[in-house]
């Protein structure tokens, strides 16, 4: 028997996001053998590859479909949260768009006691995962972008005139152009980096896992939703799946639903299991195993600094539509809010009436070291358990200023190097 062979380990991924596709792929390619537990189903649906088509994701099979609770500062409403359910995870319904974060929000994820979260840390594991096809800063002291890795970052592609129009808009009213928001500085307006290839949507589950689930090392189990772990003595062992009618995956196309009608679900075991389920489920699934972190009911707008950041953000909309090359070069008049719209009271009631999330919940099981945190820093297991690790966007102790996508795959990158010890 072979070193390898004798390390060989069972790992159980649960989720087939973001980060949990790079986890599977990474221990794949390691040789350890891997089971990737999925509650969606096949990535299939043809408005998948095509950006355009996102909004057809919505409230489809492919969407967890959840909503908020009444949102007592934001008028009552019900707020819609899609999340993806299928092969990709969000990932595969998000807009792809690819956004590092903030160096400071790295710096402020170590000074809270994630030592080796700093940014100097995480930039080179956004290096390793990218292949960035697209215009660099011109500064010496902008990070660089990788070129070989095997998420395809796309930026500078053939720009509409319109496009064009807002750019010097911004810039007109004291906005300049970002020709690279992933190489330290965030300030300006930017063109989109995207995660596709030949204009088609590239999920971390097609670059990542499915190389290694088509040449048979990764097991697959769509249609099979994660009810528990299994624990005996502090250690988990495995998970137990959801069994009965499995409401939760009506609709989905399993290749082999695996909710029977019985009492209690299957039993998968492993040596390792890791909970890469995303930010709203991880935690659930913690709390269905007796294991309760911390609680996570949203309240948009509880904290009035968010209301002021976003008027003085749609205050800097307003400004740019009515500058001149818009406002003269394409005629733009203001439609939302409209002029109607002109007192600070008025701007509130408006964006309490409007607001909505931009999809990036995080830090349901943050890493930490205070007593709260759920997981460590440094391996990313659940404290006070032994053979669980959550590796996903739940972890972040605090959100990036940015999209999460990026950070998520980071994550899932920084997640597997730390199982493989390397
Ligand atoms: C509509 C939308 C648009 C977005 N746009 C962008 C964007 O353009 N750019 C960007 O950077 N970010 C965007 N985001 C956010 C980004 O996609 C997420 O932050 C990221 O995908 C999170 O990755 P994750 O690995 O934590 O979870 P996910 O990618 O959500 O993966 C979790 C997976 O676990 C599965 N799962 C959950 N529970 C169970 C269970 N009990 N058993 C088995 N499987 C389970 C889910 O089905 C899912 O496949 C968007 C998100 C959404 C929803």
């Amino acid at each position: 028997m072979t070193s390898m062979q004798q390390d060989t380990r069972h790992i159980i991924v649960v989720g087939a996001g973001t980060a949990g596709s790079i986890m599977a792929g990474r221990m794949a390619e390691a040789g350890h053998r891997v089971t990737l537990i999925e509650a969606g189903g096949q990535d299939t649906n043809p408005a998948i590859p095509h950006l355009s088509r996102l909004g057809e994701l919505w409230h489809s099979p492919e969407d967890w479909d959840y909503f908020t609770v009444p949102q007592q500062h934001a008028s009552g409403r019900v707020i819609h949260w899609p999340r993806g359910r299928v092969l990709g995870g969000s990932h595969a319904l998000n807009a792809a768009i690819w956004v590092h974060g903030n160096p400071l929000d790295y710096d402020d994820w170590a000074a809270a006691g994630c030592d080796g979260w700093a940014w100097s840390g995480v930039a080179p594991v956004f290096e390793a995962l990218e292949a960035y096809d697209g215009p660099a800063q011109d500064d010496d002291a902008a990070a660089p972008r990788g070129a070989d890795g095997l998420v395809p970052v796309v930026g500078g592609y053939r720009r509409s005139p319109i496009f064009d129009a807002i750019i010097a808009a911004a810039d007109a009213v004291g906005v300049p152009f970002n020709t690279d928001y992933n190489s330290g500085s965030q300030e300006g307006i930017s063109q989109e980096q995207l995660t596709v290839r030949d204009g088609k949507r590239v999920t971390t589950y097609m670059a990542y896992a499915k190389p290694w689930v088509d040449r048979g090392a990764i097991e697959v189990r769509t249609g099979a939703v994660v009810e528990r772990l299994v624990v005996a003595d502090g250690r988990v062992t495995g998970v137990q799946l959801h069994a009965g009618g499995n409401a939760e995956v009506e609709g989905v196309s399993a290749d082999e639903p695996t909710a029977r009608l019985g009492s209690d679900g299957e039993v998968i075991e492993a040596d390792e299991v890791v909970l890469c389920a995303g930010a709203l489920d991880s935690p659930k699934i913690l709390m269905r195993s007796g294991i309760g972190p911390a609680e996570y009911d949203p309240a948009i707008f509880s904290d009035p600094r968010d209301r002021e950041a976003l008027r003085v953000s749609l205050r800097q909309g307003r400004e740019v539509v009515a500058a001149a090359p818009l406002a003269e070069g394409w005629g733009a008049r203001e439609v939302h809010p409209g002029p109607s719209v002109s007192t600070e009271a008025e701007e509130d009631a408006y964006i309490d009436r409007t607001v909505t999330t931009y999809h990036h919940q995080v830090g349901t099981c943050r890493m930490g070291t205070d007593e709260l945190a759920v997981v460590d820093p440094a391996t990313l297991a659940v404290r006070g358990l032994e053979g669980v690790r959550v590796v996903d966007a739940s972890v972040m102790p605090f959100i990036t200023n940015g999209n999460t996508n990026a950070p998520s795959a980071m994550i899932g990158e920084k997640g597997a190097r730390f199982l493989l010890g390397e």
